[in-house]
């Protein structure tokens, strides 16, 4: 790999990363990859008319890739209606074969699609391939459950009477997703939709769409070994307005999207307008309480984990601290001399913990909050905007995760910004924390670090958490495939991945079944 060894500037709390790649090694590297899975699509130069690929790790447009017009989209759309009638049909342990090959292919490319999720995301290559594991470990859940779309035998109330209820396939599933999680989030959807019976079409994010190709790839190669149609699967790239054919257009049954609450905003009302169904994942504010209690080394490492992981660009990731009065201070001290010995720099170096934010936008939003937060009486340690050199200060973003003391929770706190801030808070009562853990608009996840079984039931308890998600003893982020995830109030309500979110991609019937030879009608009712 050709290196650039430009200095950065050490300015933060943190050991930084003296070399970036050029520009041409991202470009090769991923042209090796797409080439890898067996993806063709024609990279066009920068610059040229069509969606600008590009790279947070250098700032660089690495390539144009081709963009869907409305036309083309709607061709999509079409075909996966068309395949929709014969996929419907299909036995579901054999749609499961095709997620199965799926699987097998990724195991197989997992390193290329890793690289093409650190060169277009910016992840670091343990988090990178950390992702594509989500996606085998999602088809291989799938593949089980397309043996296991189980509906259920009620007791009816009329003799000779059989109630029950069959699931059926739901139609075309529109797929939105965002750029932090470029390909486990197809995947969560488009393994248990395809067993499902559903098929698929997919608008990634504008600022991934060679990770988007990679996976398309794979699900057209699996299909043709497997012997399922093409269609099954359909990939649409572009913009916030190619999403728009997804949310406007009736055939499709359920639009599954992930992003902002901005977003969610816009998309939820005009999908509901037409009578559509949405599964919503949209963005968190995710707290974790420390306790007196709290084993504090376990603590320290989840909280930086999750607080300094991919650059604090998850949805998951923790962005408030709740501690107890009595270890603030201590916390702090740990967190800070952690957050010191983490390397920032090129994701795909070895020693890296800390990757790029993904673009200008995000650095400014984390500059703005933490103007915000001073302003509100918060004390700033790190925060910091680290240099890899003269030619990229205008291009890539690398700064030292912060963390924040605040006085209390203002209206920044309560924002969700997409960057490596953390907030300290500091509480007096159990009751006060989970009222400070419940304040914000949104409720994926939360945790608690407590040794103190008490407090760790109450916290999961109805009037515990409000999350979708409510940990103990771990971080916020970094959940497996098996749970449902999705959270409450602004994150939008949505559950998928494990558990039983199948069911948000599948209909319901429910079915009475009269083999008596009297017609006896329910609630006792007579008529004639
Ligand atoms: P974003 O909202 O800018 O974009 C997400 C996707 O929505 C993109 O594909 C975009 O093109 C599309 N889009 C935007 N407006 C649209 C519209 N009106 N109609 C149709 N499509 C539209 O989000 P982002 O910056 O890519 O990702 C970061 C955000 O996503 C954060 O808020 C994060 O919390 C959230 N997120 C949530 C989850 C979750 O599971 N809850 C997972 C990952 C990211």
């Amino acid at each position: 790999m050709t290196t650039r060894a430009d200095s950065m500037q050490t300015t933060g709390p943190a050991t930084v990363q003296t070399e970036l790649p050029t520009a041409d090694a991202l470009r090769e590297r991923a042209r090796a990859a797409l080439r890898a899975v067996g993806a063709h699509a024609e990279l066009d130069a920068p610059g040229r008319p069509g969606l600008p690929s590009g790279s947070p790790i250098t700032g660089d447009v690495l390539f144009t890739v081709p963009e869907t017009s409305a036309t083309q989209a709607e061709a999509a759309i079409a075909a996966a209606s068309e395949a929709f009638t014969t996929w419907r049909v299909t036995p579901a342990p054999v749609r499961g074969a095709l997620v199965a090959r799926l699987g097998e292919l990724l195991t197989e490319h997992n390193a290329d699609v890793a690289d093409l999720v650190t060169i277009e995301a910016g992840k670091i290559t343990s988090e990178a391939l950390g992702e594509v594991q989500e996606m085998i470990d999602i088809c291989q859940f799938a593949v089980g459950l397309s043996r296991q779309l189980y509906g259920r035998t009620i007791a009816s109330e009329r003799p000779g009477h059989r109630l029950m209820e069959t699931w059926h396939p739901l139609g075309v599933v529109g797929v939105i997703t965002a750029f932090n999680f470029p390909v486990a989030v197809w995947a969560w959807n488009t393994a248990v939709a395809l067993v499902c019976g559903d098929t698929v079409v997919w608008k990634p994010s504008e600022l991934t769409p060679l990770t988007a190709l990679a996976c398309q790839a794979l699900l057209e190669r699996a299909a043709a070994d497997v012997g399922a149609p093409r269609e099954v699967g359909r990939l649409l790239q572009g913009g916030r307005e190619i999403g728009e054919a997804l949310v406007d257009d009736p055939r499709i049954a359920l639009v599954s999207a992930t992003g902002s609450v901005r977003m969610g905003q816009q998309v939820g009302p005009r999908v509901a307008q037409r009578f559509g169904k949405v599964l919503l994942e949209l963005g968190g504010n995710n707290a974790a309480v420390v306790t007196p209690s709290a084993d504090l080394d376990l603590a320290v490492r989840g909280i930086v984990f999750a607080a300094a992981g991919t650059a604090g660009q998850r949805c998951t990731s923790l962005r408030r601290v709740i501690a107890h009065r009595s270890v603030a201070d201590t916390l702090v001290d740990r967190i800070t001399t952690a957050y010191r010995s983490l390397p920032v720099g090129d994701p795909s170096a070895e020693s890296t913990l800390v990757g790029p934010l993904i673009h200008a936008r995000s650095y400014r939003d984390m500059v703005g909050a933490l103007e915000q937060a001073r302003s509100d009486g918060g004390e700033i340690i790190g925060g910091e905007r680290v240099s890899p050199g003269p030619e990229y200060d205008e291009s890539a973003y690398y700064v030292t995760p912060a963390v924040v003391r605040m006085p209390a929770q203002t209206a920044i706190v309560h924002a969700e910004t997409f960057a490596p801030i953390l907030y300290v808070l500091t509480y007096d009562s159990l009751d006060e924390a989970i009222a400070m853990n419940n304040a914000v608009p949104q409720g994926l996840s939360s945790a608690i670090f407590t040794t103190d079984m008490r407090e760790a039931e109450r916290f999961m308890a109805a009037d515990g958490s409000d999350c979708g998600i409510a940990n103990v003893n771990i971080g916020t982020s970094g959940a497996e495939i098996g749970g449902a995830f999705g959270g409450e109030k602004q994150t939008g309500g949505g559950r998928e991945s494990g558990s039983d979110s199948w069911k948000a991609y599948m209909r319901r019937a429910t079915n009475t079944v009269n083999y008596s030879s009297d017609l006896p009608l329910a609630q006792g009712v007579q008529f004639g």
